[in-house]
């Protein structure tokens, strides 16, 4: 469950993760966290010596009774092992600051990998004995800042992860899962081993004071970031508008307004001052000042107020002929019943990072098919979101809203938001948990809903 799990790559050597410079340092364990959610199959996938069935017995992990006695790998013993190896954050962010309640620590550290542009996400290896073919590291979301950086409320500063964020952002990811199943198989999310409740909170961040959590992801390969965006007219460019598009005809996007081209006086006609970031766009070159008329232009001749940029965050090794590509980290997606404005890639080698832009009026834009596309109001951005700060919530009370709540209210949202039915997806769930989980899913999406029609 929960997404598929491409075969590969697998990480095994640290170097494999970037070509430039990794950075080392030590992070410390926490203790306390939980697992919220786990994609097991990725996991037994991943590390076969550990909890395959062909594990070898010196390094297999075991399990309760129950599991050994019918041979499956043991959830309680693989959340411990998550545990045990996920549940680190960065020295600086384990220090007193005004972004977090306390961490507790138990006194383990263990080395960490911070690739260059990695922000909050660290990687650290796994514990216990190597086999060849296994992965060896885990890719952390949520772990801090780096060393020498104080964490703070600016943007992207605080090091963290709501944990409400981390669950939406998972179940985005399986969502678009399903969605690259059935449309190009080739397209995979990297996998989400988990996330995690950290146990202490963020403290006055966008959303307030909530849970911290963690992504444990697959360690995996990424550009260098001064090739994190694709040339124009090259083949990654395609992919990477490829992707918007196909997404966009189940009503989703990658797109928002972080990283929107905004007309600043849309109604004065011929002003053509641009905001991007709510700055003003300032040319200082003729070619800008010409793209800068170009999209103004663009903008003007859709009707919407925008030009909205792709934001395709994918691994290295997308291929646009084998229809191949890896995407992670959805807290941009958004659905939509319609979209109004123009898009254009960004790449790296043309004024303002703008590619190749599509009016709505040009016969190759995509907007949603109906026969397709995602309930809107379900699948939204605000309503995604409230279930995720529900759960997690839910979750922290350490009362009756557990994994298996989580989980299922998961697979029931996945279904709702596609339009089709879930009981079946829940047929062995106790019922008590089928009510929790689908009580949490009313109460949020569908609350959404009703105030997205006022
Ligand atoms: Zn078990």
């Amino acid at each position: 469950m929960f997404a598929r799990v491409p075969p590969g790559p697998i990480i095994d050597d640290i170097s494999q993760v970037s070509s430039a410079e990794i950075g080392q340092e030590t992070a410390a364990h926490v203790k306390g966290a939980k697992v919220v959610c786990a994609n097991y199959r990725a996991i037994v996938h991943d590390f076969p010596h550990f909890f395959g069935a062909s594990a070898d017995p010196a390094d297999k992990f075991a399990g309760c009774k129950s599991c050994e006695a019918i041979g499956k790998p043991c959830p309680a013993a693989i959340n411990q092992w998550l545990v045990r190896n996920a549940a680190f954050v960065s020295l600086p962010q384990s220090r007193g600051n005004g972004v977090n309640t306390r961490i507790d620590l138990d006194g383990v550290t263990r080395v960490a990998y911070r690739p260059p542009a990695y922000g909050r996400a660290l990687i650290v290896p796994v514990d216990g004995h190597y086999a060849a073919g296994s992965a060896k590291f885990l890719d952390l979301k949520g772990a801090g800042v780096q060393l020498g950086e104080t964490p703070s409320h600016e943007a992207y500063k605080n090091g963290l992860e709501y944990l409400g964020f981390a669950i939406a952002d998972f179940l985005y990811g399986w969502l678009i899962d399903t969605l690259f199943a059935r449309s190009y198989p080739g397209y995979h999310i990297v996998p989400v081993y988990a996330v995690l409740d950290l146990g202490f909170d963020i403290v006055g961040g966008w959303h307030g004071t909530s849970p911290a959590g963690m992504h444990v992801r697959r360690a995996h390969a990424r550009p260098i970031p001064s090739e994190s965006l694709p040339k124009a007219g090259s083949e990654l460019e395609k992919l990477d508008l490829h992707i918007e598009l196909l997404l966009r005809s189940f009503g989703l996007s990658t797109t928002g307004s972080g990283t929107s081209f905004r007309l600043a006086n849309l109604d004065i006609a011929g002003d053509d001052t641009l905001t991007y970031k709510s700055m003003p766009v300032a040319p200082l070159i003729e070619p800008e000042r010409v793209m800068v008329t170009r999209i103004a232009e663009a903008i003007r001749a859709s009707g919407g107020d925008c030009l909205e940029i792709t934001n395709v965050q994918m691994t290295s090794g997308g291929s646009w002929s084998q229809k191949a590509a890896q995407i992670y980290d959805f807290g941009q997606v958004r659905a939509e019943r319609w979209f109004p404005n123009p898009i254009a890639n960004a790449v790296r080698n043309t004024p303002l990072n703008v590619g190749r832009v599509m009016s709505p009026a040009d016969v190759t834009f995509v907007q949603p098919h109906p026969a397709i596309a995602v309930d809107a109001d379900l699948g939204n951005r605000r309503s995604v979101d409230a279930l995720g700060f529900h759960a997690a919530t839910s979750f922290r009370q350490d009362g009756p809203f557990r994994q298996i709540d989580v989980e299922t209210m998961l697979r029931i949202a996945r279904l709702k938001i596609m339009r089709r039915h879930f009981d079946w997806a829940i047929r062995g769930t106790p019922m008590r948990h089928q009510r929790a989980a689908n009580s949490a899913v009313c109460a949020n999406l569908t609350a959404q809903r009703l105030h997205s029609t006022w």
